[in-house]
């Protein structure tokens, strides 16, 4: 399967990443019994990991979706992450950060750090995929569908330049 200019092969299926994120669900239910969560949304990318989760989840709970703009500080030398779209009070309340992908960490990171700067009761996160080998920031990251080594995916909401999210498994650069 190619993409722009690079070929893909299939990785893990859509029923695996089904089954899957049944079972990261039915934590956060027993996890979360008795609590009413706010689930935000990491856009562009979790789109449809968030759409998946969410019907699993059987708590009162609601969801909201967030962007992260990146820019470049002048004064600083690496780029910085801001938070656009959140609309919803967040003192007090428990959160759960949905992401595609935990890389880096970079992005996650800042994300809990700005929630529990306003005033969270708890900020955990749910990702589809996690690349321990790959992290480079103290996180810790409580639901995980997959670990996977330091590939580069596409597909279930993740893009190449754009392209891709709409394809139902996910996809790994061909070796
Ligand atoms: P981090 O801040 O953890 O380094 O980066 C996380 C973001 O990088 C993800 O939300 C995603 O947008 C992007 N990313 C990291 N790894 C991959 C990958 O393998 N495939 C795609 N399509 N995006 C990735
Ligand atoms: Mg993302």
């Amino acid at each position: 399967m190619k993409i722009h200019d690079k070929e893909f092969v299939k990785y893990i299926t859509s029923d695996k990443i089904s089954e899957t994120l049944k079972k990261v669900a039915l934590q956060i239910n027993k996890d979360y019994k008795e609590k009413n969560p706010l689930f935000v949304s990491i856009l562009n990318g979790s789109f449809i990991v968030a759409a998946d989760l969410f019907r699993e989840i059987t708590l009162e709970s609601e969801i909201s979706f967030v962007k992260v703009a990146s820019y470049h500080d002048m004064e600083s030398s690496g780029d910085v992450k801001k938070l656009i779209g959140l609309n919803e009070p967040i003192f007090n309340r428990d959160v759960i950060l949905i992401e595609d992908i935990v890389d880096s960490g970079r992005t996650i990171k800042k994300m809990t750090e700005e929630f529990k700067e306003l005033g969270a009761k708890s900020v955990e996160v749910a990702a589809l995929l996690f690349k321990p080998e790959s992290l480079l920031v103290d996180l810790n990251v409580k639901y995980v569908g997959f670990e996977i080594p330091p590939l580069f995916v596409v597909g279930y909401g993740l893009d190449y330049n754009g392209l891709g999210r709409n394809l139902k498994d996910i996809y790994q650069l061909k070796p």
